[in-house]
């Protein structure tokens, strides 16, 4: 007698649906080679600080040991930097495995987590894993002047049930580019209970440059609120992506808890000296961040100028609504070898998601469109 190994998973895997990754990618740099504009990751074309190779390279020999199960060295650089202390960090292989973490961690059958629509998917991914129940909230409108389809912050904290333990959110926010300040972070925190476990992600703060917006890591000196965790990403602003490196910051409470349930060697030796060296080469951060306001704004006027809605943007990519279901327009683009993020997906199909590249990779997106 057979039976499908479906029905073998536990209720939330049954629920969940695989990764769907895009385009082949590696297939595409095959068949492409140079002339393959990849805009659709948000990744950072101007790549790492060339410390980065260097520190890999003087690690490579001891890549058959173990790696530092703590993250010792990376934590007390990123605790200089942030100004907190090394037990308020955890590291994760990527900010994606953090946030499944803290779901895990937090959130379970009995309980409900709250998140906007147009919200990081990850945050409905974690909760349907952890087998809770998801109240997504409606984003700001689409005609919203300062955070068009961005995290509406009273609704949220109004979502909040006596059941309700995670409550997630992203500043800025991918796939929206929207973002909030201080004032209005903090007005939100002092709405909610304290059951509720907050999650600001921050995966493009180091670009944010918007007046009085600054990172939530300011409310965990000194020790912090206990129900706040931050997490923040080597993959973007950092260009190391491809070496799966995040971290979380809370109280050390919170972290401890963390810590119970994260797999000991979650991050590999190459990625921690990467880190530490991509942290440590301000010069080279601060260039990708001035290159990445720049030209995100001369690529946004561009497009603008095309008719075209650009939605404001704190980050590295930009939101842009075609007026007309974009899929034909993401498939023509796909033809001249530059590759973008459809968002049908988010439920925006008249919009695309692009990476704001070099310069070039930027006209090689235009003539395209033209
Ligand atoms: C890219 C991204 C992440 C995840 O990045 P990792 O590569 O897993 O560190 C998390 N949150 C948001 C909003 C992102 O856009």
């Amino acid at each position: 007698m057979s039976r499908e190994i479906l029905s073998l998973a536990n209720a939330a895997t049954q629920k969940l649906r695989a990764y769907d990754p895009g385009h082949d990618l590696p297939a595409l740099r095959t068949e492409y080679g140079a002339r393959l504009i990849e805009l659709g990751s948000n990744e950072t074309s101007l790549g790492a600080s060339p410390a980065v190779a260097a520190a890999i390279t003087a690690a490579l020999p001891d890549i058959y040991r173990y790696p530092d199960p703590k993250g010792g060295a990376l934590k007390r650089a990123l605790a200089a930097q942030l100004g907190v202390e090394t037990a308020q960090i955890a590291l994760g292989n990527g900010s994606h495995e953090l946030l499944m973490l803290i779901a895990q961690c937090f959130a379970d059958a009995q309980s409900s987590v709250v998140y906007s629509q147009y919200g990081f998917a990850v945050f409905a991914i974690g909760t349907a894993a952890a087998g809770a129940q998801a109240i997504c909230v409606p984003a700001l409108p689409a005609d919203h002047a300062a955070a068009p389809l961005g995290h509406d912050l009273a609704a949220l904290a109004a979502a909040v049930r006596p059941d309700t333990r995670l409550l997630f959110v992203a500043n800025p926010n991918n796939p929206t580019g929207t973002w909030f300040d201080d004032a209005a972070l903090d007005e939100f925190l002092g709405r909610l209970p304290d059951h509720v476990v907050v999650v600001v992600d921050e995966a493009y703060a180091e670009y944010v440059t918007a007046p009085g917006a600054s990172s939530a890591v300011r409310l965990l000196r000194g020790g912090g609120r206990r129900n706040l965790i931050v997490t923040r990403t080597f993959s973007k602003a950092h260009a190391l992506a491809g070496l799966r490196v995040g971290y979380a910051v809370g109280s050390a409470e919170a972290i401890a808890v963390l810590e119970r349930l994260r797999e000991s060697f979650n991050v590999n030796s190459l990625g921690l000296v990467a880190a530490e060296a991509a942290l440590a080469d301000t010069a080279h951060a601060a260039r990708i961040r001035e290159h990445t306001a720049a030209e995100r704004e001369w690529l946004a006027a561009r497009l603008r100028e095309r008719g075209l809605r650009v939605f404001p943007s704190q980050t590295n990519f930009l939101l842009v609504d075609f007026g007309r279901d974009a899929r034909e327009i993401e498939e023509k683009l796909f033809r001249h070898a530059v590759v973008v993020r459809p968002m049908a997906g988010y439920g925006l199909p008249n919009c695309l998601r692009i990476s704001v590249g070099l310069r070039s990779e930027s006209e090689r997106l235009l003539e395209a469109l033209a």
